[in-house]
């Protein structure tokens, strides 16, 4: 069969169900922060699967670990424990506030989790009334019914039959209508530290702070769904430890199996205490060759000098963006660690689109978030060198755009 004629959207199209529109580039390969097509190009990554592949592609830690444990035993459901899950859920509460680890496949699973919890709690402890749950607009927590009901855009939830009541939405960052959101009535708030899908938004410190107090006021739990800026990528272990503001259940995937599917909601003892026995489940959950693969990540990410280099890349794309940009294209780069926005100036609003497309062109694979803001999401241990590339790259790209938009 010829297939170079034919595009890969159209391929793609021939065989899966409508949901996405693939790049026309088919990767078949990893090499660090390098991923092949099936042409033998090689392309920058400054994506990694949409801030999940946090060492690269193939990395030598995360190898042995999969190949070890592949040959031990793949998986066992939670009809039985594993030393993996174990091993892994011990490394985390040695890490963190929590005490407790539910494991899941994918941070929608890890969020949906958190949420039954958090109402469950709050039933256990106070009665069915006390069940509303605050979150915000924009913000992302998956694409289950539950997660995208939550979740701060309409869109999402819509057209799936009766909406889920007790959920409300309130403007990120305002901290006057989260205080008059938040009541008796809550019985969980839930926040992305740094709003990934919603254009790469980092909410400030005193927010947080306001959310913390709110939800002690009124025996609230507070959630931070730490899916995408977790793991290392805000340069420290996970976002809430760098800001100081400790939650009830954090969420945790995306980086935490470094391309390795799996999910992971903490929390204290006594929260945890309320999803008892048969309250909640899942067959994959804690399978053992992911909790393989995410002890290597976590082992890897909790390394003082990749946590500086986190650091040090930061500061070098930040700067090397704001020099490369010209004049007037982009309003504000923003973001935290290796997760950083570029949000398009008024004048060449809707532009995120073409410049992906123009990178990707280029040799330079980015992510965009939403129509107006460039998200770049390198792996957390790329060097310095090919952070220079990348940049190179994506200012000859920004230098040769048309003034307009291509029609
Ligand atoms: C990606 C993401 C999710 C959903 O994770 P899936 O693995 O796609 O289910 C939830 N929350 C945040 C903040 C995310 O970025």
């Amino acid at each position: 069969m010829k297939t170079s004629e034919t595009s890969i959207a159209d391929r793609a199209a021939a065989v899966l169900m409508p949901t996405y529109a693939p790049l026309d580039i088919l990767p078949v390969e990893g090499d660090g922060a390098w991923i092949i097509d099936d042409t033998g190009r090689r392309y920058l990554d400054f994506g990694s699967g949409i801030a999940v592949t946090a060492l690269g592609h193939g990395h030598g830690a995360l190898l042995a670990a999969l190949q070890q444990q592949s040959e031990r035993i793949w998986h066992l459901s939670n009809v039985f424990t594993n030393e993996r899950a174990l091993s892994l859920a011990q490394a985390l509460i040695d890490r963190t506030f929590a005490d407790r680890v539910f494991f899941s496949n994918s941070g929608a699973e890890a969020n949906e989790a958190a949420l039954k919890l958090a109402r469950r709690h709050a039933h256990d402890h106070h009665g069915p009334d006390k069940h509303v749950i605050v979150a915000l607009e924009e913000s992302f927590h998956g694409r289950t019914f539950f997660t995208v009901s939550v979740g701060g855009k309409p869109s999402y939830a819509q057209g799936f039959g009766p909406p889920i009541p007790g959920i409300a939405h309130v403007a990120p960052g305002d901290a006057a209508e989260l205080t008059r959101a938040v009541d008796g009535r809550t019985c969980a708030v839930i926040i992305e530290p740094v709003m990934g899908e919603g254009g790469v938004r980092p909410l400030d410190v005193e927010y947080l702070r306001t959310a913390r107090r709110l939800c002690d006021e009124n025996q609230a739990l507070l959630i931070f769904d730490e899916v995408q800026i977790g793991m290392g990528r805000s340069g420290s272990l996970f976002a809430y430890q760098r800001y100081g503001v400790t939650p009830d259940i954090l969420t945790s995937a995306k980086g935490l199996g470094g391309g390795f599917p799996i999910g992971a909601t903490l929390a204290g003892a006594e929260v945890a205490s309320s999803l008892g026995r048969g309250t909640h489940g899942t067959t994959y959950g804690g399978n053992p060759l992911a909790c393989a693969v995410a002890e290597a990540v976590l082992h890897e990410v909790s390394k003082p000098e990749l946590l500086a280099n986190v650091e040090e890349r930061s500061e070098q794309l930040r700067t090397g963006l704001q020099r490369i940009s010209p004049p007037g294209m982009f309003g504000e780069i923003r973001g935290l660690g290796l997760l950083l926005g570029m949000e398009l100036a008024p004048l060449h609003a809707g532009r995120a689109k073409e410049i992906q497309l123009g990178a990707l062109a280029s040799g330079l694979v980015v992510l965009v978030a939403g129509t107006e803001v460039v998200r770049l999401a390198p792996p957390l241990n790329i060097t310095a060198e090919e952070v220079d590339a990348g940049l190179e790259i994506l200012e000859s790209v920004l230098s040769s755009l048309p003034e307009t938009p291509a029609p």
